[in-house]
């Protein structure tokens, strides 16, 4: 017998350098790479090459064995990067054993191709969900069985090499697939806890529209890039008409579900480019980057009529709710934000002592 734990916690020790570098590079992706297209691939080169550089640099025991983490890169792929990130990483590995040439070429193809596929298996099996440490256990046991690629090794010399390589190979898989698996599903988590705090803290709960604080800040930054482009930008105020006597007749929960659908009725009237807010207590602002004044008005209208034309239901009976809406917005370079806020506020008044159920319109000074 030749198990050599020395050799392995070598191993192990060896490529911790490598496993620290894939989970910060790992964490940087999740949070900058763009999350349709980009990510997978960039994953997918990542373990692709943490695979090679261990390939490049591996430990070898006393009876040739060479012990390195392609395995783990291979079968942790698919759980942290699905399966674009799996095809890119095990085609990057297999070019470079291909490459590296030598006597054991198919054997190495092989157990990239079959520790690939077993970690896809589990990422389908999971659904895409971080695994946890116990799941993570059980892929790091199906990983051994990659031990059969050695069959495709001439059998004097595979059966020699299982007598020999099967403890530390084992070893070395389950225990890196625990410790880097383990390190990236933090990763996960942490990215999605982030994530999730961002959204509380961006949107309202009621609507599910973005609040003013996050409203404010894209208006800014909308108003700055529209004076830098010299384009124009718009915006409108929405305010429901007499929300008072709704509350007062059907309580302030039927409220709250008017206001969901009248939210919905603008989400649904306006452009994804578009910043749909609940701006206070039953006004919604929407801000329309490279939009003129004009065309503003013609979506301000559309809203108007879609609430107007849409009767609600609200216990049992049909309630006809109307919306008043004041329309702004910087046609010429160098208006700023509040000016146009100002103009729609006052546009929004204009509409509100005109009759209600209207849009108005004030050019933004
Ligand atoms: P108008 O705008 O047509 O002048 O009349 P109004 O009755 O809508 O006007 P006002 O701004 O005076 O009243 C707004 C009301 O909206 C007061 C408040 O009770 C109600 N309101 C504000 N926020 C909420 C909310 O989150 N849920 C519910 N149910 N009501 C709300
Ligand atoms: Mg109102
Ligand atoms: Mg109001």
């Amino acid at each position: 017998m030749s198990y050599a734990p020395s050799q392995i916690f070598l191993s192990l020790l060896h490529n911790a350098g490598l496993m620290a570098l894939v989970v910060m590079a790992y964490s940087t992706l999740l949070r900058h790479a763009p999350k349709i297209g980009g990510r997978g691939v960039m994953i997918g080169v990542l373990f692709g090459l943490a695979g090679v550089l261990s390939m490049a640099d591996p430990i070898r025991t006393p009876e040739g064995i060479q012990l390195d983490s392609r395995t783990v890169m291979a079968a942790l792929a698919a759980p942290f990067g699905g399966l674009v990130a799996t095809l890119i990483a095990a085609f990057i590995m297999g070019v470079f054993r291909i490459v590296q040439g030598g006597a054991g070429v198919v054997t190495g193809l092989a157990a990239i191709a079959m520790a690939s596929t077993i970690g896809y298996a589990f990422y389908r099996i999971w659904r895409g969900r971080t695994p946890n440490t116990e799941q993570l256990l059980t892929l790091a046991i199906a990983i051994c069985s990659v031990l059969v690629c050695l069959a495709l090794l001439p059998k004097e010399v595979a059966s020699s090499l299982v007598r020999t390589a099967a403890v530390p190979l084992i070893t070395n898989a389950v225990l890196g697939i625990l410790l880097l698996g383990a390190f990236l599903a933090r990763e996960d988590r942490n990215f999605r806890r982030e994530e999730e705090l961002r959204t509380e803290a961006t949107t309202d709960a009621l609507t599910a529209l973005a609040n003013r604080r996050a409203f404010d800040r894209l208006a800014y930054r909308i108003s700055e890039s529209a004076k830098a482009k010299n384009a124009p930008f718009a915006m409108l105020l929405v305010d429901v008409d007499r929300f008072k006597s709704i509350n007062d007749r059907f309580g302030h929960l039927a409220g709250d579900r008017v206001l969901a659908s009248i939210a919905a009725v603008v989400k649904a009237e306006t452009r994804q480019s578009d910043i749909v807010a609940r701006y206070g207590g039953e006004e919604i602002a929407v801000l329309m980057p490279s939009t003129s004044i004009r065309v503003a008005e013609r979506v301000a209208e559309r809203i108007r009529e879609s609430v107007a034309n849409q009767p609600l239901a609200v216990d049992g009976s049909e309630l006809m709710v109307t919306v008043s809406i004041g329309v702004s917005g910087a046609d010429k370079a160098g208006v700023v934000f509040p000016t146009v806020f100002k103009a729609a506020d006052d546009a929004l008044y204009d509409a509100k002592n005109n009759g209600r159920n209207r849009v108005e319109l004030r050019r933004a000074a």
